[in-house]
């Protein structure tokens, strides 16, 4: 069904649109450097199928970190919950996502949770298949289904970016190789893991993804069960404490919503039993989350109550 596109929400994306000037696209990965700092973009989904948008919402944009939420679901399909938490931890850590300053603290080293690169990274390596190209295929696919949309694909300049410029979460690999987290070939691993970021959709896609979680694993114009409830329980326990950076604290009191951002600017939303909500606005407060992103939620929270607590 196609989205309509909503007055109301329009004026909130005008609103938000003001906040974009104060924030900078993300530069550390070259090719997202690309993006245009002025977009904002949303779209909704609700139970019914129904849609409303806002902005340019045919434009896309890769996952980039959003796509940890979905490998934790996948992962926790794959190996269940107790084996995914034997190797990364439940807690916030209140430092930066490429932060590599916890995994040397802790004893047995462990990273704190499945948000963070280190964590996610260590969730990639779960990921079950006979090879990269395989474990990828199934990623992939899995997102096809979540989106309800088997045209969602990679961008390959954008992994290709990420790849050849991730020292940092080689680093996190290397450490982690070391202390027997995880036990995979490094570079294959960031190969799996950089195409994973770069899977690239628009607001609608990522509305309907958020929409899934929302109802607790299913998708429900079709009915179809796509994960567990209780694997989607788990995936928006972590939205809620570490899905918007070391800025989950001020998000949840400020918004109240499962969400996780990426540093391409997206956020997905998944307000329980309510709607899915998908957006793209590149330009990144300090902390990597999108600036006007943030406003555009807040404003809606505020006006139409979605806090859950
Ligand atoms: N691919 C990015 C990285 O690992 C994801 C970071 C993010 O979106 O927070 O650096």
């Amino acid at each position: 069904m196609p989205c309509q596109s909503s007055e109301k929400l329009n004026e909130v994306v005008i609103e938000a649109k003001k906040f974009t000037k104060y924030g900078k696209v993300a530069d550390y990965i070259p090719a997202l450097k690309k993006a245009n700092p002025n977009d904002l973009s949303v779209a909704i989904y609700q139970p019914d199928g129904t849609c409303i948008s806002a902005g340019d919402i045919k434009k896309k944009f890769t996952l980039q970190s959003i796509s940890k939420v979905i490998t934790l679901a996948l992962a926790l399909i794959d190996c269940g919950e107790k084996f995914v938490f034997k190797k990364v931890g439940y807690e916030p850590t209140g430092d930066p996502f490429n932060s590599i300053v916890k995994l040397e603290l802790n004893n047995p080293s462990k990273p704190l949770n499945p948000m963070i690169n280190a964590g996610a990274l260590a969730v990639t390596h779960m990921i079950k298949g006979h090879s990269i190209e395989d474990r990828f295929i199934r990623i992939l696919t899995f997102v096809q289904e979540l989106a309800g949309n088997s045209n969602v694909a990679y961008s390959q300049e954008v992994a290709k970016s990420e790849f050849e410029s991730s020292f940092l979460n080689r680093s996190l690999c290397y450490f982690m190789k070391q202390h027997g987290i995880i036990n995979e070939d490094v570079e294959e691993l960031l190969d799996l893991y950089t195409k994973q970021c770069a899977i690239e959709m628009d607001c609608l896609d990522l509305a309907r993804i958020g929409l899934v979680f929302a109802m607790n694993g299913v998708e429900p114009t079709t009915k179809k069960r796509i994960m567990p409830a209780e694997v989607a329980r788990i995936c928006k326990t972590f939205m809620v404490t570490c899905g918007m950076y070391n800025a989950s604290g001020e998000f949840a009191v400020r918004v109240g919503i499962p969400a996780k951002s990426g540093v391409s600017g997206g956020i997905i939303g998944a307000i329980p039993h309510r709607f899915g909500l998908g957006i793209f606005g590149p330009a990144l407060d300090e902390k990597g989350n999108s600036i006007a992103g943030l406003k555009l939620l807040e404003i809606l929270s505020t006006k139409y109550s979605l806090s859950m607590f």
